[in-house]
């Protein structure tokens, strides 16, 4: 076995499996999700996901961003390969936001304005958990990236560090693993009514 030691002035921190996560540290990654708009973070078994087939019929069909972005599908894992991989973590964290803009149907620059702050601040939160030892951490970002005002897709993306495939692409079932968890959401008929949007972050 090879044992490396830390080098002195240097904080290291172990590599963690199977720990389950603190209620301190989850306070601290809220406060950090906060200035991204983030109101919520809850940790959860990954056995409580819903993976289903039907899911992928949504991007496939009604989407504009289905074949336009590295985020989405088809460029993203398929369903058998996402339960595949979803199989190998134990525990997750919900995050949840809300949000109020009555144009999300469209793509002004509010609606970006919001995706990239929220997508900044899954790919942050994500990175604080790595630092603090939790190396699967991975996430699954709500709604499509909007980094660029246009993908680069089929070329290369241009910021590959944050890019991250959207909860949808994984065919996740948002609604029914709220159920599964014991809670809800609503639709908001009225465009003008705030909504909820929510990622997921992979960890063991
Ligand atoms: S960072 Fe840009 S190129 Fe990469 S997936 Fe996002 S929008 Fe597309």
């Amino acid at each position: 076995m090879i044992a490396f030691k830390s080098i002195e002035g240097f904080e290291t921190v172990p590599f963690r499996n199977n720990e389950g996560i603190s209620h301190e540290l989850i306070q601290r990654l809220l406060e950090r999700g906060n200035e991204y708009g983030l109101g919520a973070i809850f940790p959860f078994c990954v056995e409580k996901i819903v993976v289903a087939d039907w899911v992928s019929l949504k991007c496939r069909y009604g989407c504009s961003k289905y074949g336009t972005s590295w985020c989405c599908p088809p460029a993203t894992p398929d369903t058998d390969k996402a339960r595949a991989i979803l199989g190998e973590y134990s525990l997750a964290l919900l995050l949840v936001g809300v949000q109020r803009c009555a144009d999300f149907h469209l793509n002004t620059a509010k609606k970006r304005t919001n995706q990239v702050r929220y997508w900044k601040g899954t790919i942050s939160l994500e990175r604080q958990l790595f630092l603090e030892g939790y190396y699967k951490a991975f996430s699954l970002v709500s709604g499509s990236c909007a980094l660029c005002k246009e993908c680069a897709y089929p070329k290369a993306c241009r910021f590959p560090m944050e890019k991250r495939p959207t909860i949808e692409s994984f065919s996740i079932d948002v609604i029914g693993t709220l159920q599964n968890l014991g809670t809800t959401s609503k639709v908001a008929k009225d465009r003008r009514n705030a909504f909820n949007y929510y990622g997921v972050i992979l960890l063991e």
